[in-house]
């Protein structure tokens, strides 16, 4: 059985014209799925019985069940973890801002990048989602979220899983949810974030997207990088930021780079100049986070104070930084916490 959330419009449209369904037909289930969040077949009652049944009998619409749903103790930030239909499981959060509803997307179950500070990672890789996966997390908060008279504002995919390494997936999730005729959530309200994979970042930069950019740096120097993102031994710092380069000319659009600040690791001076030198004259914007806790890295969080000397070299230098709050940490829903684990 195929899961309704991977059908593309022309997909499902010609499923029911084999079906010998008027066009009409998909269209009230577009609709359906995408503008009032129906996910179970008995919701389409526009749709004559037989369909529904036929529709139930031959599509599973029930990609995600909520396993365990944790809400932080400032009432912010809900972390669900969700069941997929082979029983691995992914976890994706919604942290609310003022009126902003920020939701945070899982990619894969698990990651192969193996990034030292992050659970995800340290539990490895099991497999890429679908694009239905991805869009059945949106639409499982969209559903939430309207039964509150609320939306979904943005969408940051940063949860589990390099959605770079499962690209194509990842950007039909992006293009269904972004669709007109459906849930119509506009490409810039998309933030797409990489370990810094450079071939797909200059294939991203082709596609000339409207989805931002953002790309976890956290070391300015390859030896240091290295060490903390395996990854960076395969592309190193100035090969990734001549990528960066090429995206700024071909999109005009401004990147993000992550720092997670590592207490004395890249909290230093000597890391904020270094990062502000290599940095110079691109656009870009640094969102510095202090360290979130994972259960096998012993670094320890960043202070307030090494954290804003960080910053304050950066802006002395003409590179704009900001420190980000951290959410969640009381339900383990923070930046690199992420796990399949109830
Ligand atoms: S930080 Fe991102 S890319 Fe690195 S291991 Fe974690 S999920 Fe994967």
């Amino acid at each position: 059985m195929r899961l309704i959330y991977d059908f593309s419009f022309p997909d499902l449209a010609s499923l029911l014209l084999e079906w010998d369904e008027p066009s009409y037909r998909a269209h009230q289930i577009w609709k359906g799925l995408y503008r009032n969040f129906w996910n179970v077949p008995t919701l389409f009652t526009q749709l004559p019985n037989r369909l529904r049944l036929k529709l139930a009998g031959t599509l599973y619409f029930d990609a995600l069940t909520p396993a365990a749903i944790h809400q932080s103790s400032d009432k912010q930030t809900i972390k669900t973890l969700f069941k997929l239909h082979d029983s691995l499981a992914i976890e994706a959060v919604l942290m609310k801002y003022d009126q902003r509803h920020t939701l945070c997307v899982s990619t894969q179950v698990g990651c192969a990048m193996g990034c030292v500070f992050c659970a995800t990672g340290q539990m490895g890789f099991k497999r890429h989602l679908s694009c239905g996966e991805i869009v059945a997390q949106v639409m499982y908060y969209a559903r939430m979220l309207a039964a509150e008279n609320e939306v979904v504002t943005n969408v940051v995919v940063m949860g589990m899983g390099e959605p770079f390494h499962n690209y194509d997936n990842t950007m039909e999730a992006i293009d269904r949810l972004n669709d007109p005729q459906g849930y119509n959530f506009g490409a810039r309200r998309f933030t797409i974030s990489t370990v810094g994979l450079v071939p797909v970042i200059l294939r991203f930069a082709e596609e000339k997207r409207q989805v931002n950019l953002a790309i976890s740096l956290h070391a300015a120097d390859d030896g240091m990088r290295a060490s903390m993102l395996p990854v960076a031994k395969r592309y190193p710092i100035d090969e990734l930021l001549t990528a960066c380069h090429k995206y700024v000319t071909a999109t005009g659009r401004r990147i993000t780079f992550e720092w997670a600040l590592v207490n004395g690791v890249n909290d230093t001076p000597e890391q904020a100049r270094l990062l502000a030198e290599k940095l110079r004259g691109l656009l870009c914007h640094v969102n510095a986070i202090p360290l979130n806790p994972t259960p096998s890295y012993m670094g320890q969080a960043t202070t307030r104070k090494r954290a804003e000397m960080f910053r304050d070299i950066l802006t002395r230098s003409g590179v704009p930084c900001t420190i980000r709050l951290r959410r969640g940490l009381d339900i383990c829903a923070g930046c690199g916490q992420l796990i399949s684990k109830a």
